[in-house]
């Protein structure tokens, strides 16, 4: 079996490393970039893995995972394999991470690991992720080592977004971009080992942005079932909105502590509320065509609201004036406003519109 038979929505980038392996033209630095989950760092592990493989040869790109160079890499003992991504609660990738610390500088460190000489797999191979996190010193120390690249050495940096790369790091990188994953791959990734139910992997891969980690953010059991919690109250012509904001509330810190947990928690509940509506003002849009009621069988909940709604101007600028409201909260949110207060008061609003609906 393939090393890559467990990627899944990325060919592109699979054979654009492929064919470089073929031709026996591997390049030194590689910048990875595509939407967060999408699969960027499982592609540089199996890239390495093939690397590393003593059974398949290089341009084969390809590892048997059984060989004593898949092995240790697998257990994460490879010597010529290093990893380095930004700790959990910091900004920036530490510079003693890339090129020691103060009293062994330039002795160790990732930089230093490429450019001593494979112990074991005929080649050094780093993944840098987060490469985002760079700052100027960790950025001058790759650039350096892309810059006069050590024999034998490959440098992978991924990262999010291009414009958040150094121009002059991504100069000297070969570009690999990755696409987000289309809806039938999410829903075989989320299904494969049987936690998530066909139904909700459907629903969620139609919110995710084609993000398997944002599936899996979503699907998180208490979010969840918020959403179809909001989904109902947001049916009932009357709910008390300050109500609705503390019960929410509640459950956004049970699910994170931190408060940049919660806010990014919250951008979820109002992602859901967005969709929700956005969906139901489809249905009204579509109300007796063929297409719509097809799309309206598959979601019960919007049907629901959609039946109960008419499909009148008031109501479809009504259910718009919603989105918009949530929209502008989740933008007050990011931009560091009371958490508290924010939800308040877009709930009030929303749940003011409501009624005026029907
Ligand atoms: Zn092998």
């Amino acid at each position: 079996m393939s090393v890559w038979s467990e990627v899944r929505g990325q060919t592109i980038a699979i054979e654009q490393l492929s064919r470089a392996a073929a031709r026996g033209r591997l390049a030194h630095g590689y910048l990875f970039v595509g939407p967060e989950g999408v699969g960027k760092r499982l592609v540089a592990q199996k890239f390495a893995q093939s690397m590393f493989c003593l059974k398949r040869a290089h341009h084969e790109l390809d590892a048997c995972g059984e060989c004593g160079g898949c092995r240790p890499f697998l257990a994460g003992t490879h010597p010529d394999f290093q990893v380095v991504e930004c700790p959990e609660g910091k900004r920036e990738i530490p510079i003693e991470l890339l090129v020691g610390s103060k009293e062994n500088r330039g002795q160790e460190g990732l930089c230093h690991g490429l450019s001593i000489k494979p112990l074991a797999g005929g080649r050094k191979i780093a993944i840098i992720d987060d490469a985002h996190l760079l700052n100027d010193a960790g950025a001058n120390a790759i650039l350096k080592t892309l810059e006069e690249p050590p024999d034998r050495a490959i440098l992978i940096l991924v990262a999010a977004t291009l414009e958040t790369v150094l121009p002059t790091i991504r100069s000297r990188c070969h570009l690999v971009r990755f696409q987000p994953l289309g809806s039938t791959d999410l829903i075989t990734l989320l299904s494969a080992d049987g936690s998530v139910d066909e139904a909700a992997a459907r629903e969620v891969s139609l919110l995710c942005d084609g993000s398997l980690a944002l599936a899996r953010q979503l699907l998180d059991p208490v979010l969840w079932e918020l959403r179809r919690e909001l989904q109902s109250t947001l049916r009932e012509r009357r709910f008390q909105g300050h109500t609705l904001a503390k019960a929410v509330m509640s459950k956004v810190e049970g699910i994170a502590a931190e408060t940049s947990g919660q806010r990014e928690i919250l951008q979820h509940v109002f992602k859901f509320i967005v969709d929700y509506l956005r969906q139901v003002i489809g249905g009204l849009c579509h109300t007796g065509r063929e297409t719509g009621s097809k799309e309206l069988q598959a979601n019960p909940d919007v049907a629901a609201f959609v039946r109960m709604l008419g499909a009148n101007a008031e109501t479809l600028e009504g259910l718009a004036v919603m989105v918009d409201r949530v929209i502008e909260a989740g933008m007050h949110v990011h931009q560091n406003a009371n958490l508290s207060l924010c939800l308040e008061a877009c709930f009030d609003d929303l749940s003011r519109k409501r009624a005026e609906l029907i």
